[in-house]
C-alpha cells in the first residue's frame, strides 16, 4: 500500500447525528402538518437506512389523505443518506416525493462516512438499549442487508464484499479498548446477526505481511459512497422526484410548504431546527489516498482507531481520536490524517 503524506487527495470531516436513546422515529402534529421525524442514526446511517426508512414508511402513509397513497406527495426534508433512503422507499410505495435540503451530495455530512457496513455503530447507548429498541434495531439492520445484497454486481459497484485484516497489538480475548476515552458505553447489538455476518479467522504470522503479533481476516461489506449517493439520486429523478434546495431557519417555514406530509431528515440539523438536545455531535475525520485499485482488502488496527476501506475513489482512511465525543467541530485535522497515514505505511514488514 503506497501510504504517504503526498497521496493525501481529500480529508472530511462531520458529526455522526448521535441519540443516547437511538435513532427518531415519531410522527406529530405541526403547524398543520403531519410530520414525521427521522434523524438520529449515529455511526450507522448509511448501514440502516434501507430498514429505518421501511420502519418509517407506516408513519408516514398514517398521514397520507383518506389513506390513498397512489400518486400522494410528500415533502422530505434533508438530502443526505436517510433523506435519500426515505424518498426512494417512499417513492417505492407509490407516493410523489419532493425533497427540499440544504444541500445535497458530496457536499453532504453522509459524504463524508467511511462507508462500511457498521449497523451498530453508535446507534444508542448500552443504558438504553431496551429489548424493544435492540429488536427495531434487528429489524432494520436485517432489512437493510437484504437490500444491500440487491444492490451487489451493479456498474461502478456501489456495494462490495472485500476480505480484510483486523490487526491487534494484544491478543484478541484481551481489551484493545474499542471507542475513545470519554464515550458512552454502547451495546454489542452485532451477537443479534450471526447468521449474516461472515466468521473471521486467526492467522498465523507466516500467513500475512504485518508487523502486528496478533491478525485476523475478517470479509466485510463496503459502501463506495461516490457512485452509491449518485445511484440513489439518479433513481429518485428517474421515478419523477423533485429537488429544491433550501434551508429552513424554523419550523414555521416548514408550515408554508404545499406538501401535507413532511419527513424530517436532517440529521445533526436537527438539533438546531428542532431544538433536539438530545442529539449528541461525534466528529469524525476521513481521508481519502490516490485510487490504489489494486489494493482490495480493508485494514483496522485495534485499539488505535484506524480503518483504512479500498473504496473505488480513493483508498479511505479513517481515524477518530478522544475529544471526539460531543464535539461539533468540523475544521479538519490534517495532522491527525498525516499520523494516521504513517501507522498505515508502519503495519508492514
Ligand atoms: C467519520 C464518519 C464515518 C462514518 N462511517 C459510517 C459508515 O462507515 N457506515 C455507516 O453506516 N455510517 C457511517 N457514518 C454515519 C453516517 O454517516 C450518518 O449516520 C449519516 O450520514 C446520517 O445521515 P443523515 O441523512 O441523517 O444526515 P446528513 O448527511 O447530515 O444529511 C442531512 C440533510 O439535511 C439537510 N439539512 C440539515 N438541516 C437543514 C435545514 N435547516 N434546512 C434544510 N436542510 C437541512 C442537509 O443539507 C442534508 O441534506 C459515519 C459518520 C462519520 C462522521
Amino acid at each position: 500500500m503506497r501510504a504517504s503524506a503526498d497521496r493525501v487527495i481529500d480529508i472530511a470531516v462531520c458529526t455522526r447525528p448521535f441519540r443516547p436513546q437511538g435513532p427518531r422515529l415519531e410522527a406529530e402534529r405541526l403547524h398543520g402538518k403531519h410530520l414525521v421525524h427521522h434523524y438520529g442514526h449515529g455511526g450507522a446511517g448509511w448501514s440502516l437506512s434501507w430498514g429505518s426508512a421501511r420502519a418509517v414508511l407506516p408513519l408516514i402513509q398514517a398521514g397520507v389523505a383518506g389513506g390513498r397513497q397512489q400518486q400522494q406527495r410528500i415533502a422530505v426534508i434533508g438530502g443526505g443518506a436517510i433523506g435519500l433512503t426515505s424518498a426512494r422507499v417512499a417513492q417505492r410505495a407509490g407516493l410523489r416525493v419532493r425533497i427540499y435540503c440544504k444541500d445535497l451530495p458530496p457536499d453532504v455530512p453522509s459524504s463524508a462516512a467511511t462507508g462500511m457496513w457498521s449497523p451498530d455503530s453508535r446507534f444508542c447507548t448500552e443504558q438504553e438499549a431496551t429489548p424493544a429498541l435492540c429488536s427495531q434495531w434487528e429489524q432494520m439492520a436485517r432489512s437493510s442487508f437484504r437490500t444491500w445484497q440487491s444492490l451487489l454486481g451493479l456498474p461502478g459497484d456501489p456495494v462490495q464484499w472485500r476480505d480484510g485484516y483486523l490487526l491487534s497489538d494484544l491478543p484478541f480475548d484481551q481489551d484493545a479498548g474499542g471507542y475513545p476515552v470519554g464515550e458512552p458505553d454502547y451495546p454489542d447489538l452485532m451477537a443479534r446477526l450471526p447468521d449474516i455476518r461472515p466468521r473471521s479467522v486467526l492467522l498465523r504470522p507466516d500467513e500475512h505481511p504485518f508487523r502486528q503479533p496478533h491478525v485476523r481476516r475478517f470479509t466485510q461489506m463496503m459502501f463506495n459512497l461516490s457512485v452509491y449517493q449518485r445511484l440513489l439520486l439518479e433513481d429518485f429523478l428517474r421515478e419523477g422526484g423533485e429537488i429544491v434546495r433550501r434551508e429552513f431557519e424554523s419550523p414555521r417555514q416548514i408550515a408554508g410548504l404545499p406538501e401535507p406530509v413532511v419527513v424530517n431528515c436532517t440529521g445533526y440539523g436537527a438539533r438546531a431546527l428542532f431544538g433536539d438536545q438530545s442529539l449528541v455531535p461525534v466528529k469524525g475525520q476521513t481521508a481519502r489516498l490516490v485510487p490504489q485499485p489494486e489494493i482490495d482488502y480493508a485494514l483496522i488496527y485495534r485499539g488505535h482507531g484506524l480503518v483504512v476501506l479500498p473504496r473505488r475513489d480513493g483508498l479511505l482512511v479513517a481515524t477518530h481520536g478522544e475529544g471526539d465525543y460531543g464535539n461539533a467541530d468540523r475544521t479538519p485535522d490534517r495532522g491527525q490524517t498525516l499520523a494516521a497515514v504513517e501507522r498505515v505505511a508502519g503495519v508492514y514488514r
